[in-house]
């Protein structure tokens, strides 16, 4: 395991180096070490490194102001960098109009393509030197061999054979500006909006405290909904909440938290998952709770929820395309374990044999669910209600989802 990971660590330096000896305006003095492996909340295998390389030529950003006029901070800025003080030129394709004072903004696509024919070349002369060896097949990746596989959102994703098997390696580049007042912060460039040219500020380590960081017990809750999450994408539906969305929604779940467990606080996720935003609120639309005491569900499936970025409260994570996958499998969950004598189909669960799951007679009928949810999901002119019936020991869970579109996607807004 530590074989694995310095195997990984000495490759990113070794590529860095030598993506500023061809390339000198893109050279790095710093790297910082982000994601789920380094904080520990990594579940399976360690097939997922993410890096922050710090672009050397932050010392030469002459200014930063946000990007939009919202009242809220939304993390979005624009940033400006003096062309003249630069000791290695940017190419002129990558920055934007210079002004009087010799300052322009980034045209942060051509950037981005840049670091990445950048990354791309530095293998190709790593191989040269027996160091690597490119991978011409793109798959089945042996010892040593490696490709760039792409843009993956603002980061450069590299594939790697590495000691324990396959691994993914995001090199996402970074300007290193002035702190953020809640801790050292790095800028990343925004893929989100089209045309580029904002960057998204990212708070690289944040203040020991319950509204930043989760508690013991609530990173327990982070593990077990990413494995949830994860299974639930195995089973074939297309759920896809990032890492981040969900520890926001467990953050945001931390403020008020009564549970004396993780199962209360699993069923309080699933109460806020279904809980209406403040817009939706209003509406005179079908209004229900979850009670894990009734056999019936109402799950209200609307195009317009998103949770809060604690750190930038003027953004939202849009959560409407995995929120009812996600709903399905841990109302699922719960009405399974209520409900059925025999659990032994949680151990089935937990193996994460994707095999073995789908072989599980009681584990189909979540796969079955999630597949009916996705059809009803794309066929957009279909009937507006789905239903699900899972039939336990005595007694049968059926619930119901309703869509409701609405005819604007509204502003996404918090649910806290
Ligand atoms: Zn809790």
């Amino acid at each position: 395991m530590e074989e694995h990971t310095t195997f990984v660590e000495n490759l990113v330096k070794d590529i860095l180096v030598n993506v500023g000896k061809i390339e000198p305006a893109l050279a790095t003095n710093g790297l910082i070490n982000r994601g789920s492996y380094y904080d520990g909340t990594k579940i399976l295998h360690p097939d997922e490194y993410d890096y922050h390389p710090i672009l050397a030529l932050s010392q030469y950003i002459t200014d930063v102001t946000n990007a939009s006029e919202r009242h809220e901070d939304d993390g979005k800025r624009k940033i400006r960098i003096n062309v003249n003080k630069l000791p290695n030129p940017l190419p002129p394709k990558c920055l934007g109009t210079i002004n009087e004072n010799g300052e322009a903004e980034f045209k942060t696509n051509e950037l981005l393509y840049m670091l990445s024919a950048t990354i791309s070349a530095a293998l190709e002369h790593m191989e040269t030197q027996g160091t690597v060896k490119l991978n011409p097949r793109f798959k089945q990746y042996r010892r040593n061999e490696i490709q760039n596989t792409g843009m993956h959102g603002p980061a450069v994703r590299l594939r790697v054979g590495a000691p324990l098997g396959t691994t993914d390696i995001d090199l996402c580049f970074c300007l290193k500006l002035e702190p953020h007042e809640l801790g050292p912060s790095v800028h990343i460039i925004n893929t989100e909006h089209i045309p580029f040219g904002f960057w998204t500020e990212s708070v690289v380590e944040l203040p020991n405290s319950d509204e930043y960081k989760l508690t013991p017990p609530h990173r327990k809750l982070f593990l077990t909904l990413k494995y949830v999450s994860n299974l639930t994408r195995l089973l074939g539906s297309q759920c896809r909440i990032s890492s981040y969305a969900l520890r926001t929604l467990i953050i945001h779940h931390q403020q008020d938290c009564r549970a004396s467990n993780l199962g209360e606080c699993f069923i309080s996720i699933i109460d806020k998952l279904m809980t209406k935003s403040d817009e939706e609120r209003n509406s005179d639309f079908h209004d229900d709770e979850y009670n894990y005491d009734e056999e019936f569900i109402y799950l209200y499936d609307s195009n317009g929820w998103g949770i809060q970025n604690t750190i930038f409260p003027g953004k939202s994570f849009p959560l409407h395309g995995v929120r009812i996958h996600l709903l399905i499998s841990m109302v699922w969950i719960i009405q399974h374990i209520k409900l059925n004598r025999s659990n032994n189909w949680w151990n089935v669960f937990l193996s994460n044999n994707v095999t073995e799951i789908r072989r599980n007679r009681i584990l189909q009928t979540l796969m079955d669910g999630l597949n009916k949810y996705n059809k009803f999901d794309q066929s957009r002119n279909a009937s507006k209600y789905l239903r699900l019936e899972w039939q336990h020991d005595d007694k049968n869970s059926v619930v119901m989802i309703q869509r409701v579109l609405f005819p604007f996607v509204p502003f996404v807004s918090s649910v806290n």
